[in-house]
């Protein structure tokens, strides 16, 4: 692959994770995944000053402003940091600002650098508004959830306009208690401190940022020269008196060696503070300097953030338990002494399959090295061979199902338990039909099932909807009023009105994802016509492949799955696909390849999406000669260039606007 070629890969994928992170506040990447291609894409634009566009995610703030808020546009721009990871890069920042403005060394303030949601507060007596940085230009007005968080003024003494900047930020005590109630609901946790601070400030539910116990600090007096004010250090001072939350670990260093001692001792330091910070920030003190160092489009050219590492923790493996999938698939999983990475307290981690556990060389009663890669996904990286005793056991992979004592089949490095009845299969089907992107019921998650199943409530799937003769003996059950028997209740009915491609990814079809359920749907319309499809015709629509096919028509030549499908149809569960089809087949959209790019200001990408698929088309993510119409929405990246150099139809919002109507 050339450079160009590789530019533009990682520039799609960098694209994606900016909107996974700013928009669904809802990472698939770790920080570390992120920053390494983001590093990868500036040496390539350095190599090649030709593929740097002030469109490239080198050159612009990566958050984005969501519909449903109030826009901002900011006095000055919010901009980022650049990143320092290592000495050499301290020093070279160093350099360059001592090159511009003389002199051997510079006195910088040194500061934690708080894992949260950057914020912008702006006064006149009292507050005005809060808005998040957004693209930097524009942010989000969250006022009325910005002023849920106790420690931030209302109003201040002082005279004229002031603005300050900050983070907003979950403490590490509130993840934990905001993670358990999670957990107790059966819901997904928190990735992090800084997803679960966005996820509550950007939410329109003002309740919900009550409740999360968020915190803030303010680090930037953006007007301060205004007071007459000349060194950050004394602006920060001036900030506290004034009443804002300023952090008291900051420190002012002489010169860069100071700061390499102050990053050395919070590097130690940082796992006992209780907030998550993911770096250190280091900011030229003298304000009068700013101007002179100046501004890229991106960052400040006078302060710079040093990213820790990923974080690793050593804790003990001390045993090693199985559980059973949906489909059968048996995984073994870490029982480790609890310990924190990465923002939050870990127990247990998947070890995949036999294979891995055997290649990593693991021993029950292991010291083991653990890391969080991407997401909430801990993961066992190596045992510490040199702390063994002597006293660890040999892991031996179990030949009979945990569950139900059927002996296991291996299939690749997987052990399976074939037994279709199964119990632990039996709630894990129940588990997947009502997840949020199957029938969505909300109330029925893992804790939930588990506990109806043991109670002998359910057994399979069209017990959920028999759930309701159980309604007086769940009231007696601990945690259980009548109100929220009566919610989930409602919710079950409630999902019977569901389109066929809920119910058809909640039946769990070997293969049948998502996104493929959805185009059956569009195809078939409802599910008698999918069950009398053969092979050949499965076979004729893209990206339906032979084992996709073979499995779906297997699925349908069971007797028992057939019973399923007539015992939920005869209970009211609907199996017709609700999108409009007479639609689809007269949209413009209807069999094109679509691929959308820049911000929307009607649609979320998601929506976006959701709409075009509705109207027959297939949406992909990045332009190639097979793609045949690009929706450009503002501040269209390399995307836009790349339709342009392929003669590709391009539609701008409003155009898009009318061909939806
Ligand atoms: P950044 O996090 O590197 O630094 C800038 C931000 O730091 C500021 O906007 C501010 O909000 C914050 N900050 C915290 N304490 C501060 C202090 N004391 N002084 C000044 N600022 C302070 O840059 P960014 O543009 O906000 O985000 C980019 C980073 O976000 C990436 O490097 C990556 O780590 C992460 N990210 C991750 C993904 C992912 O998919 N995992 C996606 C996008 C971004």
């Amino acid at each position: 692959m050339d450079s160009k070629q590789r530019a533009a890969e990682i520039t799609a994928l960098l694209e994606k994770y900016n909107y996974e992170y700013y928009v669904l506040d809802n990472p698939s990447v770790s920080d570390a995944e992120y920053d390494r291609l983001m590093q990868e894409l500036i040496m390539l634009e350095n190599e090649h000053p030709e593929l740097r566009s002030p469109l490239s995610p080198t050159q612009r703030v990566g958050g984005m402003v969501q519909d449903s808020f109030k826009k901002v546009r900011h006095q000055r721009s919010m901009l980022s940091l650049a990143n320092a990871f290592n000495e050499e890069d301290l020093r070279a920042f160093d350099k360059r600002v001592r090159d511009i403005i003389g002199g051997d060394k510079v006195t910088y303030m040194a500061e934690m650098k708080i894992d949260g949601l950057g914020m912008s507060l702006v006064y006149n007596k009292r507050l005005l508004y809060a808005a998040t940085r957004g693209d930097g230009v524009e942010g989000e007005d969250v006022t009325a959830n910005v002023i849920t968080i106790k420690s931030i003024p209302s109003h201040i003494n002082l005279e004229g306009d002031f603005e300050i900047r900050g983070e907003v930020y979950m403490p590490k005590k509130s993840l934990e208690k905001l993670n358990a109630i999670q957990e107790e609901k059966g819901e997904k946790l928190f990735a992090n401190a800084r997803n679960a601070a966005a996820g509550s400030i950007r939410n329109l539910d003002t309740s919900i940022a009550a409740s999360r116990g968020l915190e803030a600090f303010w680090y930037y007096f953006v007007n301060a020269k205004d007071f007459g004010i000349r060194y950050h250090s004394e602006a920060l001072n001036m900030a506290d008196k004034l009443g804002f939350r300023t952090n008291p670990e900051r420190r002012l260093c002489d010169g860069i060696d100071e700061v390499i001692k102050y990053i050395d001792e919070y590097t130690e330091k940082r796992s006992s503070l209780p907030y998550d910070i993911d770096g250190i920030v280091i900011k030229v003190d003298d304000m009068n300097l700013y101007d002179k160092l100046g501004y890229t489009a991106k960052t400040p050219r006078w302060a710079i953030a040093y990213k820790f590492p990923p974080e690793e923790v050593i804790t003990k493996l001390t045993d090693i338990i199985f559980t059973v999938g949906r489909t059968g698939k048996i995984t073994p999983n870490a029982v480790l002494e609890p310990v924190r990475v990465a923002g939050s307290v870990v127990q247990r981690a998947t070890l995949h399959n036999e294979d891995f556990i055997a290649e990593k060389g693991l021993m029950i009663g292991d010291y083991v090295i653990i890391r969080k890669a991407g997401d909430v996904i801990p993961e066992v990286v190596r045992p510490v061979e040199s702390r063994r005793s002597g006293l660890e056991q040999p892991f031996h992979m179990i030949t009979n199902c945990p569950v139900c004592g059927s002996p296991l089949i291996r299939k690749d490095a997987m052990h399976f338990c074939l037994n279709p009845n199964c119990d632990a299969r039996k709630i894990e089907s129940i588990i997947h039909f009502s997840s949020k992107d199957a029938m969505d019921i909300e109330g029925l998650g893992e804790k939930v099932a588990e506990e109806f199943f043991a109670e002998g409530f359910f057994h399979n799937i069209v017990g959920i909807y028999r759930l309701f003769e159980h309604r007086d003996e769940i009231i007696n059950l601990e945690g259980w009023k009548e109100k929220s028997i009566d919610n989930l209740l409602q919710a079950i009915e409630k999902s019977k009105e569901n389109s066929l491609e809920r119910v058809l990814f909640g039946l769990g079809i070997k293969e049948v994802g998502e996104k493929m359920a959805k185009t059956l749907s569009r195809k078939y319309q409802n599910i008698d016509n999918l069950m009398a499809a053969s092979e050949e015709e499965l076979l004729e629509i893209p990206d339906v492949g032979p084992i996709l096919a073979k499995s779906l028509v297997t699925w349908f030549a069971n007797e028992k799955n057939i019973e399923l499908v007539n015992e939920l149809k005869e209970i009211g569960v609907n199996f017709e696909y609700k999108g409009s089809t007479t639609k689809a087949a007269n949209s413009y959209f209807s069999g094109k390849t679509v691929v959308l790019t820049g911000t929307l200001s009607s649609y979320g990408r998601k929506e976006a999406t959701n709409k075009l698929e509705d109207l027959g088309a297939k949406v992909t993510s990045s332009v190639s000669k097979a793609t045949d119409v690009v929706i450009a929405g503002v501040e269209a990246g390399s995307k836009l260039d790349k339709a342009h150099a392929l003669g590709i139809t391009v539609l701008n919002e409003e155009e898009f606007l009318e061909l939806l109507k």
